[in-house]
């Protein structure tokens, strides 16, 4: 028997005028994920995508390459058959043969027009045929039944004009919104769990990110962060095809906060440096907002007192994601999403180096902005940049490929940036 994939969405019904847009990039993600494999492209038939491989061996490659396309609510591995009672009844008979559930129900749906029969009636009619099967095989205890409300096994049956697809076997998609359909936005990625999980979570929404990586000096014992920060990007690549990421010194920044500023305000401190570095590369991007892996409370700069301490004054959106997620929930995600080995590995992550003895968990807006005059934010903003590596990362055919290079959008705004900082205030040229 021929054996199709359907791919269902569900939130791109809700789009109304823009749902042929939001359907084409759904297709064009599943074809690009698909790419190096051996199948058909993908076809609409009656609002689902069916895909059919041309071997039976690629489908288990398939399934894992289709777990990663936002935008598909499930994936069923199906049968096909001629959209007749008779043809529908054989192939469910073997299907649930092949579960050997002791209850089981039937659902149809039917998007034919010209069928004869109701979804209802055609539970009926295949249910019966299945049971009088599974009741009649040399196995069979002679006690399996029709369970609506919680049957052990499904067999759906999906009528289209010309054709129908039979299966008891799906697949959870990833859901959300086609990739990069909604707009750029900036990641702030350390080498942790949150942030690559944050990442995640707005990546399903549509948004195309970009990361900005902040590592530490000459690698301590522990390593750099800075390979971490790549095999995660290589690792959330596949789920939006292209991203980019920023690698930039934070040491000499730190080490200027360290020297200048009170002790207990040091993290709130690096981090609106972090958030300000961002948002200019966010400029050079054309991003919308930020991005950070920030939970609620989970450590002192995560208090809502220094996280609104910390975004002051930044007139740009930030994004947390993960505000309201326990530990718990955050890791079991990267599990899922395929970050946690990575961030499990050891490495020195920027702060822990100079971190405070005791860092202030109710810092103010007041506060940080008194502690930033003593420390020229600015120049402290433009020392970062001038340090900023980029690595562009592609996933085609089934790898990805990375190359190094900074835009020339970034390269204008560090340059006029060094100039600024040369010239008075009043002589400061347009911004470019
Ligand atoms: P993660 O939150 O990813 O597990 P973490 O717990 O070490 O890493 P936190 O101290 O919780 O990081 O930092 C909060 C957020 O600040 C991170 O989720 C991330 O968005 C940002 N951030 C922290 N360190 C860095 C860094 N070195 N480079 C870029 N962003 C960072
Ligand atoms: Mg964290």
């Amino acid at each position: 028997m021929d054996r199709v994939l359907i791919l269902h969405y569900h939130e791109i019904w809700l789009k109304g005028k823009n749902k042929r847009y939001f359907l084409s990039r759904l297709t064009g993600a599943v074809k690009r994920a698909l790419a190096d494999l051996p199948a058909a492209p993908p076809r609409f038939i009656s609002e689902r995508l069916v895909v059919e491989p041309r071997e039976d061996s690629v489908l288990p490659i398939m399934l894992e390459r289709l777990s990663r396309v936002f935008g598909i609510a499930y994936v069923a591995v199906a049968y096909r058959a001629a959209n007749n009672l008779e043809a529908m009844g054989a192939v469910a008979r073997e299907v649930m043969a092949r579960k050997a559930p002791r209850d089981f129900a039937v659902r149809a749906k039917i998007a034919d027009q010209d069928f004869p029969m109701n979804s209802m009636e055609l539970e009926r009619a295949l249910g019966r045929v299945v049971l009088d099967h599974l009741r009649e095989r040399p196995s069979a205890d002679g006690d399996v039944r029709v369970n609506l409300s919680a049957p052990e096994v499904t067999c759906t049956v999906e009528v289209v004009p010309g054709e129908a697809f039979i299966y008891a076997e799906r697949q959870a998609g990833p859901g959300g919104l086609p990739a990069a359909t909604g707009g750029r936005l900036v990641a702030l990625l350390s080498g942790g769990f949150d942030s690559s999980v944050a990442a995640y979570k707005m990546m399903r929404r549509g948004a195309h990110l970009s990361f900005v990586h902040f590592y530490s000096g000459p690698a301590g014992a522990r390593g750099s962060s800075r390979p971490v920060a790549e095999e995660l990007v290589k690792a959330l690549t596949p789920y939006q095809f292209t991203s980019r990421l920023y690698s930039l010194a934070f040491e000499p920044v730190q080490r200027r906060v360290v020297a200048g500023a009170p002790e207990s305000l040091r993290v709130p401190l690096y981090r609106r440096l972090m958030a300000r570095t961002a948002r200019e590369i966010a400029r050079a991007e054309r991003a919308l907002g930020l991005v950070t892996g920030d939970s609620v409370s989970q450590v002192a700069s995560q208090t809502l007192h220094n996280l609104a301490a910390i975004d002051h004054g930044l007139d740009f959106p930030v994004y947390r994601p993960l505000a309201g997620d326990d530990k718990e929930e955050i890791i079991s995600w990267a599990r899922r999403i395929g970050t946690y080995a990575i961030s499990c590995q050891p490495f020195e992550d920027c702060c822990p180096r100079f971190m405070p003895r005791a860092p202030a968990i109710f810092s103010s807006a007041e506060e940080l902005d008194r502690a930033e005059s003593h420390l020229d934010p600015e120049a402290l903003v433009t020392l970062a940049l001038d340090s900023a590596t980029a690595e562009d990362f592609r996933f085609e055919l089934g790898k990805v490929e990375t190359r190094r290079r900074l835009g020339p959008r970034f390269e204008k705004l560090l340059a006029w940036r060094k100039k600024a900082a040369e010239v008075p205030c009043a002589a400061v040229p347009a911004e470019p």
